[in-house]
């Protein structure tokens, strides 16, 4: 069975040999058994469905979460000589008829769905009266409900076992800690499942994330000096921000577009095709643009806001330098995104044990910014991986940060805080500790304030990096009004009673670190 694998490998994809893991799952799979995989983005999870797909009688039955891209998929497979179809609620009523039609004769070797079209009674059906191969589970961390792509239709795929017993199943994803792997199987009924699990590191992605100073100016900077001709995604938070930045783009040269939920499904679609057809284009989007992105030549990744989680940030990079060539994992990040994700947790509506995960989540990424030793480490640690050397392949490692003692700024600025009666932002506490003398402060009585005055040692950006690191360690916390208002927590004590030293980051004003020129 394996040499006729290894036959379709060559004839049918064009690629001389397996990578590691395929061989034994598509093995194992085209066998009969369940699976559960675990791959990092670009790792090559789809011919591990797909060959089997050939090597097993029936039509293989692929679930995606991602409708915008079965198309893509199913076209690509039609070059390869694959009979491929889709069906999902974007797809025409005679498109639909032609590939049920297709389904029926037994002339497809695999059909793509979307899980809430899989699961009407009348779909279910039209299956069982079909000879199947398998049922693929993509993004099947979609299951998870603390994850941060939760579908709710992915708990109901459970039903697939009993319904088509002697199915083989296999299910893929790109991240999984081994919680949301464990919660996988369970949901899924997956006990049986053999699990290959796969490292997460990307060898070849180069991590640098450094602090807000004009982020645009930034940006342009490392896209001039770094890839001025290459393919890669610019990531922001907000729409407007999308628009502002793409817009900014093109203004200097660059062939940016924009991608956002806002946009028409016609605009979307097609920017995202020119991201995957033409060379060199910048796409400046928000989180919706990425998931299953299939380009192997993303050289950059950006991202000009924090993303909520380190897997967030994991999966975003991931899309950059999937053919294994050198690649940048690149961000900027300030005072002001802190505060803004702070506020956005503690201000939603979510139940108070989703938001506790949240801020834990949010906790991870900024220690993964703030760390002084090796992100790669930090990051795989995250991902229960926790024996890896430095990596010489990251900011931190290329040029080790400076630190310097904090300890006596930090109480300084908590004290100017707990004075000022934790009613302020950052911007007035700072001038309360500049002694500034400015009329907001005066009409509240601060300039008698015993700690008027006592920062002058520091200029304001030095204060704002203070208070970034006092916050992103969570000795600050913020309020959920929307105002930025900073209190004490519990965890600064240590500080305030001098048992403990703080060692902060030296932030250096000219950025030198990023700019390649200076990377020994
Ligand atoms: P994933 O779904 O894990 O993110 P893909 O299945 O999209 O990854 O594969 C990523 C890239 O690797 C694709 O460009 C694919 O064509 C390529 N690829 C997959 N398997 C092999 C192989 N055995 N040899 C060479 N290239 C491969
Ligand atoms: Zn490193």
């Amino acid at each position: 069975m394996m040499e006729h694998a290894l036959r379709l490998l060559k004839d049918v994809f064009g690629y001389d040999q397996f990578r590691a893991p395929q061989d034994e799952v598509i093995r194992r799979l085209a066998g009969g058994q369940d699976l559960l995989v675990v791959m990092p983005t670009g790792g090559g999870k789809s011919l591990c469905y797909q060959l089997p797909a050939l090597l097993r009688e029936g039509t293989a039955v692929v679930v995606s979460p991602l409708i915008a891209l079965m198309q893509d998929q199913v076209s690509a497979l039609s070059q390869w000589g694959i009979r491929a179809g889709c069906l999902n609620s974007a797809v025409s009523f005679d498109e639909r008829s032609r590939t049920e039609q297709a389904l029926r004769n037994g002339e497809l070797d695999l059909l793509y769905i979307a899980p809430e079209r899989l699961l009407q009674p009348r779909t279910l059906d039209l299956l069982s009266q079909t000879p199947l191969a398998l049922f693929a589970i993509d993004e099947a961390h979609c299951v998870s409900q603390w994850g941060h792509d939760f579908r709710p239709e992915y708990l109901q795929l459970s039903r697939l076992r009993e319904r088509f017993p002697g199915v083989p199943r296999i299910a893929l994803t790109a991240t999984a800690d081994g919680r949301t792997q464990q919660e996988i199987v369970e949901r899924l009924e997956l006990n049986q499942a053999t699990r290959f699990i796969q490292g997460f590191d990307r060898p070849n992605i180069r991590y640098r994330i450094g602090q807000k100073d004009k982020a645009k100016d930034q940006l342009l900077r490392f896209l001039r000096d770094e890839h001025p001709q290459d393919a890669g995604v610019v990531y922001c938070l907000s729409r407007k921000k999308v628009e502002d930045t793409a817009a900014f783009l093109c203004e200097r040269g660059f062939n940016a577009l924009p991608y956002h939920a806002g946009l028409s499904t016609e605009l979307r679609a097609h920017n995202q095709h020119r991201f995957l057809t033409e060379e060199g284009l910048v796409m400046v989007a928000t989180i919706a643009f990425g998931m299953g992105i299939d380009k192997p030549n993303v050289r950059f990744v950006a991202h000009l806001d924090l993303p909520k989680s380190i897997e967030a940030y994991y999966q975003e990079t991931g899309r950059a330098g999937r053919d294994g060539l050198p690649a940048d994992a690149w961000m900027v990040y300030g005072l002001q995104d802190v505060i803004f994700l702070r506020q956005m947790l503690e201000g939603s509506q979510a139940p108070e044990q989703q938001k506790q995960i949240e801020r834990q989540k949010l906790e991870a990424v900024l220690g993964l910014c703030e760390i002084t030793s090796c992100r790669r480490q930090t990051l795989l640690a995250y991902f229960g991986e926790a024996d890896h050397a430095p990596c010489g392949n990251c900011d931190t490692c290329l040029e080790p940060v400076p630190v310097w003692d904090g300890t006596e700024a930090a109480r300084k600025a908590l004290s100017a805080v707990y004075r000022s009666g934790q009613r302020f932002g950052v911007n007035h506490v700072i001038d309360i500790l500049l002694g500034s003398n400015s009329e907001k402060l005066r009409e509240r009585g601060h300039e008698r304030l015993s700690t008027f005055g006592i920062g002058k040692d520091l200029d304001r950006n030095q204060w704002r990096s203070v208070f970034r690191q006092l916050v992103a360690r969570g000795f600050l916390g913020v309020d959920g009004q929307g105002h930025g208002v900073l209190h004490l927590t519990e965890a600064c004590r240590g500080v305030l009673r001098s048992e403990q030293t703080l060692e902060l980051r030296l932030e250096s004003r000219t950025q030198s670190r990023f700019t390649r020129s200076s990377v020994p």
